[in-house]
């Protein structure tokens, strides 16, 4: 009996397990469908499946060399598999196991129940160090270790497909999304990730500790697979093996007597520490899902009741008068990419001197974020808003990271043309430049480019103060210390 493939956030051919195995069994139908209540919810972009196309039209064009094709539906995935089983009667449906949002883990359980209901066997193989059920946090970075050294699976070499009514891709307009603003973002497909894994693990990656902060150097010197990750255009295993491998060929380079840049090492540690957290992240919202909404530590609900929409509004524009957090925006709304640091000062913005609720930022920023990964996401947003109780509060200065991390204004002048005239000392904050120097340089404080929304000093002062006054309170670290049990990342057991 034909089985079905179900095609997720892994639009891949190598390393992809349930492909491989379902190929040795039997005839297969290759099933990808876009869902409208997945492709149409707030977290969700044209760039996301403009990213998603493309990965897709490679991933056909390959099965297509080994007799194979994908079948494409749109609708719901539990009427899709039902209409399909009456015309196919598969067996057994393969999967990728997924740590996605809402929406995906009721969509999820749904099939499971259609499944049982229809006697089809579904078997879900996990592709990152996440492990389900997970009953704490005792020895998880070890499994993830063993995880990641299990063998990977090479191409299947040959796959027999039903032959389906193959239906089409849809287009953004098909599924009525507004056209994607992001015309620099990364192109989705196998090709890209591997380039991008072997640039960076052969050249662009020597620096990647120091280059990480900054938006300047991080454009070249971060591995920029995340969307690759996201997608599944590569899996975390290949990835970890393929850095092992270069690290330990860079020892023998080195043992040989051969001159090796030093730096090398320090900056694929670090990188290798961060596939950890991909997985660490990923694991928070698999084991609590309710994060992607409710605050880890409940002490925090109600501290951000009063929303500021005209601050939410500049803010999602660029348009706040704090030149790094303005350009960090609008590079975004082109590329859909920002390294780390960068990220958690626009989110320390918005919590901090805005005082916004997560939400609401959050589902703007998944939207934006080209490798919007949930698990990730949510648990940063809310590490970055304060409200865990158990990381350290940090709150950016704006106006500082210019000086440390674009002291010439490379990428702020890249992203906010307005300020292109503008003397380097004065970039931190614009509005502190004399007016007649305003006048000269063709920036008016206020006419040409905004006027600070709020004062740093006076809204750093107040966040600090709102945040700590729960913060300390004997609720907060009773309540921090069963968020630690659950989520905290600990190398020894707590028993
Ligand atoms: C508020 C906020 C939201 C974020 N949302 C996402 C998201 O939706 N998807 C996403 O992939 N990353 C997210 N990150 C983490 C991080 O910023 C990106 O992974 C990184 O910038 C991607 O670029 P890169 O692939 O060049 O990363 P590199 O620095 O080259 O790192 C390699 C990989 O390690 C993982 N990684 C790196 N840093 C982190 C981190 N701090 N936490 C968890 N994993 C990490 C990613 O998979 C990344 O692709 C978020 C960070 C913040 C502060």
């Amino acid at each position: 009996m034909p089985q079905v493939v179900w095609l997720k956030r892994d639009l891949r051919l190598r390393d992809h397990q349930p492909l491989f195995q379902a190929a040795k069994q039997d005839e297969l139908i290759i099933l990808y469908v876009y869902e409208p209540s997945v492709m149409t919810a707030e977290d969700f972009d044209a760039c996301h499946l403009e990213f998603i196309n493309q990965s897709l039209t490679e991933l056909d064009e390959a099965l297509a060399s080994l007799g194979a094709h994908i079948t494409y539906r749109h609708g719901e995935v539990v009427e899709v598999l039902d209409r399909l089983h009456h015309e196919h009667r598969f067996s057994r449906i393969w999967s990728h196991e997924e740590t996605g949002n809402a929406i995906t883990y009721d969509r999820d359980k749904a099939v499971a129940r259609w499944a049982r209901a229809n006697s089809v066997r579904w078997t879900e193989i996990a592709q990152f160090g996440v492990f389900r059920p997970l009953e704490d946090r005792d020895g998880w970075a070890k499994r993830w270790d063993e995880m990641m050294w299990e063998s990977t699976v090479s191409r299947p070499e040959s796959i027999d497909c039903v032959p389906t009514d193959s239906g089409s891709r849809l287009t953004s307009g098909e599924l009525g999304l507004e056209v994607s603003t992001k015309l620099q973002a990364q192109p989705g497909g196998e090709f890209h990730a591997w380039s991008e894994l072997e640039t960076f693990l052969s050249d662009r990656g020597v620096n990647y500790r120091a280059d990480m902060s900054s938006p300047v150097e991080g454009w070249r010197g971060c591995s920029r697979i995340s969307p690759y990750l996201t997608f599944g255009n590569i899996s975390m295993r290949e990835v970890f093996q393929t850095t092992k491998s270069a690290v330990s060929e860079l020892r023998a380079r080195k043992d040989s007597g051969e001159p090796v840049d030093g730096r090398w090492f320090k900056s694929l540690s670090s990188f290798e520490g961060r596939l950890h957290w991909h997985c660490h992240f990923m694991q928070k919202l698999e084991d609590e899902p309710a994060i992607e909404f409710e605050n880890m530590s409940r002490v925090f609900d109600g501290i951000r009741d009063d929303f500021n929409d005209d601050y939410f509004q500049a803010w999602c524009e660029g348009q706040t008068g704090y030149p790094m957090v303005d350009a960090c925006m609008r590079c975004l709304h082109a590329t859909g990419w920002l390294n780390f640091r960068m990220r958690a000062m626009l989110v320390s913005f918005a919590s901090y001197h805005l005082w916004l609720d997560w939400r609401p930022t959050s589902k703007f920023l998944a939207r934006q974020f080209l490798d919007y990964e949930p698990g990730i996401h949510y648990s940063q947003f809310q590490m970055q808003s304060g409200v865990t109780g158990i990381n350290s509060i940090r709150i950016y200065s704006p106006a500082k990271q210019v000086t440390d991390q674009d002291p010439k204004g490379v990428f702020i002048r890249q992203w906010v043309p307005e300020l292109e005239h503008v003397p380097d000392r004065y970039l931190p904050e614009p509005h502190t430049m004399p007016g007649l120097e305003q006048l000269e340089v063709g920036c008016v404080v206020g006419k040409d480019y905004p006027a600070p929304i709020v004062d740093h000093k006076t809204a750093y002062r107040e966040a600090k103060d709102r945040i700590w006054s729960v913060r300390k309170t004997s609720a907060a670290k009773a309540e921090a210390k069963l968020v630690y049990e659950k989520h905290g990342s600990r190398k020894r057991p707590r028993r």
